[in-house]
């Protein structure tokens, strides 16, 4: 007689999943590719920007006393970006400068081209400026010491131009979990290999792979496993440096007992086995302590592919920012619903749904269909309604929440 264990809740499923849980160590990045990673350290400028009042337009650097209409000063020199111009400037002087060149000891002001005629070193003034006009005094963007990015920040193009700007060709950045996936079933082909009628392709672990990079994880395919514990326990041996091991399938009863033992005999203590949830009832979580002295996760993910998705957006993607350093925040986002929803039963639900956008506000429909092997409906669904636990009927119009999918 097998004993039944409780449904855990998704809630305290997902607060062991992240009890513990402390960002990875750091590591350089160069700037190529530092896009969507988190920084480890805050970053402080290692120069000034610009370190030099530089010209903002094409025109001549004067003394702004000598700046008024008519008058003629003479040019005796140029100053161009890259190439500044090593004199100073005297009463009645000008330099030709263009943009971004060094603004000239002496000048404090930039009358712009089309404010000046030209023949040849003499130029006349037609129209006056104010003092310190188109010249960027020197740290308008940032001085030496200021810390321009602060630790935990996830890394967009700007970001990483204003790192180079500051200075730093590599950027020290969390390392990102490298998960090891790991597709279990005899049934299973990879997509595009010669099959017989009795078998299926394998599409859960492309997805999964793609929501790791996509959480900001580094995914390892360990490929395609046999129902036999000695493939399984090869399995996790190639995965053995991994920080998480992720398992696709066997969990159901029958199966279920293989991916246990194996994870038994790999010194897995199993933390949990079936889940007040739909899709995603049997999941498993689990720890063990690496040979280097790491610590790594264990997560069985259901077979049923809309199960495997739904299961790593809600377990996953909080496992993985947590290891990376992004601060936890809230994953729902409030809608109304546009469809009425029959009461519930003990498992919470994540119904696959379409958003529309009307009166300002934003409507959720779930689809009729909600089985979990039914991908065409994963793929084009824009949401995941969720659906409480012993939830009463829900009436159209009523508020509930919603995790976007796209
Ligand atoms: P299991 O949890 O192994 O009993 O699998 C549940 C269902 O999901 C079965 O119909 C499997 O054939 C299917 N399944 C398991 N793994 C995959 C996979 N990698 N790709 C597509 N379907 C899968
Ligand atoms: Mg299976």
């Amino acid at each position: 007689m097998s004993k039944r264990p409780p449904l855990l809740s998704v809630d305290d499923a997902l607060e062991q999943i992240l009890v513990d849980v402390q960002p990875l160590a750091a590591e350089p990045v160069a700037l190529t590719h530092a896009l969507g990673r988190v920084l480890a350290a805050p970053l402080a400028a290692k120069r000034t920007q610009p370190p030099f009042p530089a010209s903002a337009m094409d025109g001549y650097a004067v003394r702004h006393a000598d700046l008024f209409e008519g008058a003629a000063l003479t040019c005796v020199g140029e100053a161009a970006a890259g190439h500044a111009f090593s004199g100073a400037i005297n009463a009645g002087e000008c330099v030709r400068i263009f943009t971004g060149a060094p603004v000239p000891s002496g000048a404090d002001t930039i009358l712009i081209q089309e404010n000046a005629r030209a023949n040849g070193t003499k130029i006349t003034v037609l129209e006056a400026a104010e003092r310190g006009r188109y010249v960027r005094p020197a740290g308008l963007d940032f001085a030496e010491g200021d810390e321009g990015l602060k630790a935990g920040t996830v890394l967009s193009p700007a970001d990483i131009s204003l790192a180079a700007a500051m200075d730093h060709p590599r950027l020290p950045v969390r390392r990102k979990p490298r998960i090891a996936v790991i597709s279990t079933g005899d049934e299973l082909v990879e997509p595009g290999q010669e099959r017989r009628d009795d078998q299926i392709v394998s599409s859960n672990n492309y997805g999964i792979q793609a929501m790791i990079e996509d959480f900001g994880g580094e995914p390892m395919d360990i490929g395609i496993v046999k129902d036999t514990l000695s493939a399984l326990e090869s399995a996790f041996d190639a995965a053995a440096d991994a920080d998480i091991i992720i398992t696709l399938g066997g969990a159901s009863v029958g199966d279920h007992d293989l991916v246990h033992h194996a994870l038994g005999q790999r010194g897995v203590s199993t933390a949990f086995w079936k889940l007040a949830m739909r899709p995603g009832k049997p999941m498993m979580f689990g720890t063990r302590r690496r040979s280097d002295g790491g610590h790594q996760r264990f997560m069985g993910l259901p077979g049923n592919p809309v199960s495997s998705l739904v299961c790593a957006i809600v377990f996953l993607k909080p496992l993985v920012r947590a290891l990376v350093g992004i601060p936890a925040h809230a994953v729902f986002e409030d809608a109304l619903l546009d469809k009425a929803v029959p009461a519930n039963d003990q498992r919470e639900e994540y119904m696959r749904a379409r958003l529309v956008e009307r009166d300002g506000q934003t409507w959720v429909s779930p689809f009729d269909r909600q089985d979990s092997s039914i991908l065409s409906l994963m793929a084009t669904a824009d949401c995941l309604m969720r659906r409480p636990a012993h939830g009463p009927k829900m009436n159209v119009g009523e508020p509930c929440q919603i995790i976007r999918l796209r």
